[in-house]
């Protein structure tokens, strides 16, 4: 069966689902495909033991624009939530509120360390600033002993290759967080005994995260966007005056535009007319963290009082433990048990890829043990593989990106966008900022402008500063 688009959008993740539902808004007859059978993508919510909970640790940022946030609420009333946030750090062998306290930093970190942390700060401004290495950056911004203890060992746990080997890039795309270590360094350094705090807001969903998607949907499919799910696009085919997307059901859908938020590895395996061999070789090397979730439902009622901890202690492999409950105000959540969710960024080849649930859980166990966590009293696991989490960016990955790139804005009639679209490590606004610049950029006739787009991807780059 054969049907037409004006627009096909593939992938009904954030950016895919305000793409969809902003272009019928403007008339426009769209189609969404989703390989999945639901909708939402990394955003989207699951059910365990009757309780929402997400995937991994998500909280829409604060620093969402005004219209969006507008558009959001009246989708949404009430039960988008301001929240804030109550998040701890595991640094050596103690626990840190984040947004970090200076007078907890004071008083929780052995002397040693305030002492290194102290100098740091006073000779931040003779430090040579190195520009050839995330771990360069960051010494340079927080100095050595913070980033030695903090960022160092997170860097290492999230991509999977040492800080030394991770781009430079990858620390500006962190700015805000680098600074908040830097407030805690000035602390320490001239205002010692000053209790500082640094906002940590967020908004959230009463539901769970996954209903900001789930809404988008729901507006989307009243507007009159077509959404297929279980459509795994593995063909994408372009013509003089149309495009062909074929899924692996062996569906057709024609379309005078594609909006793609495929992994843009994939886009390049999957397009007719291929692209060059070279860009294709350059496709391959680009590389993503897998994540292995772990959902443990505890049956002893809350587990804890906050909503995440992140452990950068490089004896497990667990990179933070969330409390989905914790991050929302929902009385109709159950008050005799709650989940767990611990994140293992991986490699698909490693061996914690293969564990079985229970002894991921066991895992997971060991690292409350160690960590001086509380236990759970384990009444079920339930675990879940991403595949294609982080972007990595490895040193000497911006060659290979601008190649793909450069043959990806050359495709007629395909735009690409969103988090894997473009290949870089963004937050659920930036991806929805970015459908709503991409649906802008079409003309009244159908046609794309590609000069409007370039100027927003320019403005996506420059405010890289903002992105974590
Ligand atoms: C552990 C974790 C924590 C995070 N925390 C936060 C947070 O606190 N705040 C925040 O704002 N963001 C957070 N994010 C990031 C956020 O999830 C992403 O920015 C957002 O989901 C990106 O949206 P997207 O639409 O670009 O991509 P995705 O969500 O990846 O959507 C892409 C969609 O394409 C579909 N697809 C893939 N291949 C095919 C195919 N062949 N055919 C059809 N469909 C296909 C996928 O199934 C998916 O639904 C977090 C992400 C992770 C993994």
């Amino acid at each position: 069966m054969s049907t037409s688009y004006d627009l096909i959008v593939i992938g009904a993740g954030p950016a895919g689902l305000a793409a969809a539902w902003r272009a019928a808004l403007r008339g426009f007859s769209v189609a969404l495909l989703e390989r999945a059978d639901h909708v939402g993508g990394m955003a989207a919510s699951v059910d365990v033991a009757g309780i929402r909970v997400d995937q991994g640790s998500h909280r829409l940022d604060r620093a969402t624009p005004g219209y969006l946030l507008a558009d959001l609420r009246e989708l949404m009333g009430d039960d988008l939530q301001l929240r804030q946030r109550s998040s701890r750090i595991r640094v050596l062998d103690n626990w840190l509120s984040v947004p970090l306290r200076a007078d907890e930093v004071t008083r929780r970190l052995p002397r040693s360390l305030l002492a290194r942390i102290a100098r740091d700060s006073a000779t931040t401004s003779f430090r040579r600033g190195g520009n050839e290495s995330y771990a360069s950056v960051v010494r340079s911004r927080v100095g050595p002993a913070l980033y030695e203890t903090v960022y160092g060992p997170l860097a290492e746990k999230q991509w999977g290759i040492p800080g030394d080997c991770i781009s430079a890039v990858q620390a500006y795309r962190q700015a805000s967080r680098l600074s908040a270590w830097k407030v805690a360094g000035r602390a320490v350094g001239r205002i010692r005994r000053k209790t500082q705090e640094i906002a940590g807001g967020y908004y959230y969903p009463r539901h769970g995260f996954g209903r900001l998607v789930e809404t988008l949907a729901d507006a989307g499919a009243e507007a009159g966007v077509d959404i297929k799910l279980e459509a795994e696009v593995d063909r994408v085919r372009v013509y003089e005056d149309e495009v062909e997307v074929a899924t692996q059901d062996g569906d057709v859908v024609r379309g005078g535009l594609v909006f793609s938020t495929l992994p843009l590895p994939l886009l390049a395996r999957i397009s007719r007319p291929a692209p060059s061999l070279t860009s294709i070789e350059s496709a391959a090397r680009l590389r993503y963290r897998a994540m292995l979730l772990v959902y443990i439902v505890h049956k002893g009622g809350r587990w804890s009082p906050y909503d995440s901890h992140d452990i950068p202690d490089q004896r497990t492999p667990v990179l933070r433990i969330s409390e989905p409950m914790n991050y929302r105000d929902n009385p109709d959540d159950p008050s005799d048990r709650s989940v767990l969710c611990a994140e293992i960024p991986c490699s698909m080849t490693d061996e914690v890829w293969g564990l079985d649930d229970e002894s991921l859980a066991d895992l997971v166990d060991e690292t409350l043990g160690m960590t001086g966590l509380p236990g759970v009293e384990r009444a079920h696991v339930e675990t879940r593989r991403l595949g294609q989490v982080y972007p990595i960016y490895r040193l000497g990955y911006e060659d290979d990106l601008t190649e793909v790139d450069a043959w990806a804005r050359m495709i007629r009639r395909i735009v690409t966008l969103g988090r894997q679209g473009l290949f870089v490590f963004d937050n659920v606004h930036q991806a929805l900022l970015m459908a709503y610049d991409a649906v802008d950029a079409i003309r009244e006739d159908g046609r794309f402008d590609r000069y409007a787009w370039t100027v927003a991807r320019e403005r996506f780059a420059k405010s890289a500063g903002h992105y974590h």
